[in-house]
């Protein structure tokens, strides 16, 4: 079938197999041209888009490991395409096999005690230890042991907030509020996108014995500049993130021969983000600001940095809480006077010059595989495409 992308709200409702592996392709490029020795073994939570993508793609294609990714993605079915995380994990796995490296992939309910089993179970039998656990989940929802559903939200704590937006499909500012969250909004925000399930996974790692000596682990936060603060940092998704950085703590008290990290990334056009309100407005001004400053890195980019010049550097720069900062350059005092200085001067006349609202929706659609160079749009594609580990 032909096949086109059908956006609804903040998704992209089809995904194209030939975009999506194209994309893979030149992120397993982009990691070759950049090789580091690091992992061997790497085990990748929340594998199939976004950071934790672009990290599985950087332990394998960058350090030769063999991996385990952990997904949770749509094949195919009844006239519907399969979900872009599913074609990206079927890309990654034959660009994988090609170079002789063991990939294989879990797709289920990273949460769940049964994906936990089925995982150990993978390492046990083809990987014997991992020695990189790189936790990436960006999840709207969990399910507990017992069939509570917890959903994460995207408030305030305290205060409702007040600022602007951008309206990507007319191209124009608009004005959003935000709503306090309550308790237990929060408390259910904690429960999906805080530490608890990382450490469930580590402990799960350590009893069975499946963790290497020195294994090294990391989740993912942001912090962003202060416009954003009491939408993110401080704002139900920041109590989420303070409790995954206390985890990294635990975790690395708890086994000492296990190192724990929070790195701090960039800002960047990925699924989860485009829901956050405000941070479309600052992040397509941010993109104008840093491709200007030729400064501009994506997931791979920044996941490569990760690699090469944080994980597996001679010396490990940490910042005063011990976390590892990738958004250096974003956080960067002349990065930020300036978007702070086109953040007050933006309006519905000046927008297009001063917010790159092209390079926004070009990542936006290259998330699903269109608009990637060299893909031939107008031609059938086949939408049934398998994950060659599950079939
Ligand atoms: P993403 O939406 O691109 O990727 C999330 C991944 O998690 C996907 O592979 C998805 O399939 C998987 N996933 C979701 N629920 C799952 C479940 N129940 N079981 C198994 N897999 C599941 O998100 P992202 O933006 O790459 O975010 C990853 C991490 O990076 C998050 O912790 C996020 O806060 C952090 N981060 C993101 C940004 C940003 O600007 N995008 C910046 C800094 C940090």
């Amino acid at each position: 079938m032909i096949i086109e992308p059908k956006i609804r709200g903040f998704i992209c409702t089809t995904a194209h197999p030939e975009g999506c592996f194209e994309n893979i392709r030149r992120q397993a490029d982009y990691a070759k041209a950049h090789p580091v020795k690091g992992a061997r073994k790497a085990l990748i939570i929340g594998a199939s888009a976004g950071y934790g993508l672009a990290s599985r793609i950087c332990a394998a294609f960058g350090c030769g490991a063999d991996t385990l990714g952990v997904i949770f993605d749509k094949p195919a079915s009844g006239g519907r395409t399969a979900s872009a995380g599913w074609y990206n994990t079927a890309a990654f796995e034959r660009l994988a096999a090609k170079e002789g490296l063991y990939a294989a992939t879990i797709n289920g309910d990273a949460f769940s005690r049964e994906v936990k089993e089925q995982a150990l179970e993978r390492i046990r039998r083809d990987m014997g230890k991992v020695d990189l656990v790189l936790y990436s989940l960006a999840a709207p929802r969990r399910t507990l042991p017992d069939g509570t559903v917890c959903s994460s939200v995207l408030k305030t704590v305290g205060e409702a907030y007040t600022n602007r937006t951008i309206d990507l499909k007319r191209r124009e500012l608009a004005e959003v509020s935000i709503s306090p969250a309550s308790e237990q909004e929060i408390a259910d925000t904690v429960r999906v996108m805080g530490g608890e399930d990382w450490g469930d996974w580590i402990k799960a790692l350590a009893e069975a014995g499946v963790l290497a000596e020195n294994a090294i682990t990391a989740a993912y936060s942001y912090i962003g500049p202060e416009m954003t603060h009491p939408i993110y940092m401080e704002g139900s998704i920041g109590r989420a993130k303070e409790d995954l950085y206390q985890t990294s703590r635990r975790i690395g008290e708890s086994f000492p021969h296990l190192r724990a990290y929070i790195s701090v990334n960039k800002a960047l056009v990925t699924q989860s983000s485009s829901a956050i309100p405000i941070v479309p407005l600052y992040i397509s001004i941010l993109y104008r600001v840093m491709k200007q400053m030729g400064l501009h890195e994506g997931c791979i980019e920044q996941m490569s940095r990760l690699f090469n010049e944080r994980l597996y550097a001679p010396n490990l720069l940490l910042d005063e809480r011990g976390c590892i900062r990738l958004d250096d350059w974003e956080m960067r005092p002349d990065v930020q006077a300036k978007v702070n200085e086109i953040w007050e001067r933006i309006d519905n006349e000046n927008l297009e010059q001063l917010a790159d609202i092209d390079g926004y929706w070009e990542d936006f659609y290259q998330m699903f595989g269109f608009h990637i160079p060299g893909v031939d749009y107008e031609k059938e594609a086949d939408p049934a495409v398998s994950i060659p580990s599950i079939g």
